[in-house]
């Protein structure tokens, strides 16, 4: 079927109806909704206003007020319900993340398995949220760490992982005993109203099996930058969670700063790979591939840069160049696509002046040009773009959201790793390599400086497990796995004296 026969305003109805969202909530609004697919209109919301959204954050907070009295196991009887659900819902939802976002299937599908996981492993998380007991240096006296809810989680997300990132934060801020109020991206807001519904559905079977949830536990506010900014700048609002552009982050972490809020900032990625003389070529071939091209660059781990050694450079650069230009580029739906669409035309269009800027700085292009406008106009597909450069000059240090490998030689391996860190961002990295001296060296303090450091694996894509995040303008938060939930939670130090004298610490007197 060609791109411009597709109907999938039809598929939409037809999704958000099984779910049991109304038509009011997606017609007949004002943020006009574009699949990337066709380019054509998929939904037109209502949105909130800023009143609506503060009076949504009071009712977060009130919900916080009684959540939080709930022990921590029976919160996590809820997030395991809402894996449930998401296992149940899970083609569908899969499906509406590839016709909003223009993902193919698999990763439409995979996308909602991350959610599925994170629940798993917010369901462990509601039994070990452990604090520590602490030696004491007074008799009769013990002291502890306690770890207790915070109060409203915002949550801000972007267009890229519309649904997961909710997940990651969500499951892990409602086992901790917080309420979220989520402001997604306005261009993935049909998602946001599909994942929704599935928090409701698991709320109500919570309360079929007769546990208490309050009212406004996760909350959804649709609308623009000026919706998160209510969010940013309100003082109920303990923990600002947001995922996007490093510019962005610039506005949103000063903003929270300024009134002592913490914030995690999931930013910018420039993601690079070390491939050495001994690397395994095919697995390499294979990790770049899918790292560099894989939802069409739009990730943000997505490689964007690669050193290649002298001597392996002729070997793999002509092999990646024919996977560039054979690679199947189409409908994210039909089966054997690799790359689907760009977001949009200002996606598009910000490919080509990095294109353009590259090209001015002695870069050698293949590949980079729209292909598929003829079936639908409205519609941004590329063919992913290989570009051979002199060196890590003009665009190369900037992240343009698109598919654009820079490539780049190396002699010395020292050097690799100063080019390496040398860029502003610092999310993902990886090394292929057979050289356990290099593995090491890469993953050590004097390798790669990112928050995410691989060993013969690109750099795109994590599993849940892991804490995951970046450092430098990707912004030093880390969400998901392991002791990240920490920053969804206060810490308190607790000192208690079962003896029958009072003896003061650093053998202070002050007898009266
Ligand atoms: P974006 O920065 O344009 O928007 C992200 C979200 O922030 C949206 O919901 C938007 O409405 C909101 N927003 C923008 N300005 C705001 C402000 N001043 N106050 C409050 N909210 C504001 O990003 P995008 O285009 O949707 O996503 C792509 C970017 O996100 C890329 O840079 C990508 O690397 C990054 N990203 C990072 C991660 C990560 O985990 N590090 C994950 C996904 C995407």
């Amino acid at each position: 079927m060609t791109l411009a026969a597709l109907d999938l305003a039809a598929d939409v109805d037809r999704i958000l109806a099984d779910l049991g969202v109304a038509t009011s909530r997606y017609k007949g609004g004002t943020l006009a909704v574009r699949s990337p697919v066709t380019g054509k209109q998929i939904g037109a919301l209502p949105e909130h206003s800023a009143d609506d959204a503060k009076a949504a954050i009071e009712k977060a907070q009130t919900a916080f007020l009684s959540w939080r009295k709930v022990p921590g196991p029976k919160r996590g009887e809820l997030i395991r319900l809402l894996g449930e659900e998401l296992r149940a819902a899970k083609d569908a939802l899969g499906q509406l993340v590839s016709i909003e976002v223009g993902k193919v299937t698999s990763e439409g599908l995979g996308e909602v398995q991350e959610m599925i996981d994170i629940c798993d492993f917010a369901v462990g998380l509601s039994r070990q949220l452990y604090g520590l007991t602490i030696a004491t240096e007074r008799a009769d006296h013990r002291m502890m760490e306690t770890w207790h809810p915070l109060g409203v989680v915002g949550i801000i997300s972007a267009f890229n992982f519309p649904v997961a990132v909710w997940s990651w934060n969500s499951a892990l801020a409602l086992v901790c005993g917080n309420s979220t109020v989520w402001k997604p991206s306005e261009k993935t807001p049909l998602t946001a109203l599909a994942t929704q519904a599935i928090f409701e559905k698991a709320v109500k079977r919570y309360r079929d099996a007769g546990y208490e949830a309050p009212e406004n536990l996760s909350t959804l506010l649709i609308g623009g930058r000026e919706i998160g900014e209510v969010l940013v700048d309100h003082e109920k609002v303990p923990l600002i969670s947001a995922t996007g552009s490093t510019a962005m982050g610039r506005i949103v972490g000063p903003r929270v700063a300024q009134r002592f809020g913490r914030s995690i900032l999931e930013l910018g990625g420039n993601n690079a790979a070390i491939v050495t003389p001994t690397a395994d070529l095919d697995l390499t071939l294979r990790g770049v591939a899918f790292s560099a091209m894989g939802t069409a660059g739009q990730r943000c781990t997505t490689l964007r840069r690669l050193f290649v050694h002298d001597s392996v450079y002729d070997q793999l650069v002509p092999r990646l160049i024919k996977a560039y230009q054979s690679v199947t580029i189409g409908s994210p739906l039909t089966a054997g696509n690799l790359v689907g669409p760009l977001i949009d035309k200002a996606a598009f269009e910000k490919m080509q002046a990095a294109l353009d800027a590259a090209r001015s700085a002695g870069g050698k292009i293949s590949g980079g040009e729209r292909v598929l406008s003829d079936d639908a106009a409205n519609a941004y597909y590329v063919r992913p773009a290989i570009v051979e450069m002199p060196g890590q000059t003009g665009p190369v240090k900037d992240e343009t959201f698109a598919p654009i490998l820079y490539v780049i030689r190396y002699s010395d391996f020292n050097d690799a790793i100063a080019l390496h860190n040398d860029v502003p961002q610092g999310l993902s990295s990886s090394i292929f390599t057979n050289d356990m001296r290099e593995a090491e060296t890469f993953v050590s303090s004097q390798g790669s400086d990112c928050g995410i450091a691989n060993v013969n694996i690109g750099p795109s894509g994590a599993e849940i497990g892991g804490a995951f995040g970046g450092e430098k303008e990707t912004g030093g938060g880390r969400e998901s796995g392991s002791d990240a939930w920490r920053a969804y939670m206060r810490r308190a130090t607790n000192t208690l004296n079962y003896g029958r004298t009072l003896p003061l610490a650093q053998g202070v007197k002050f007898d009266i």
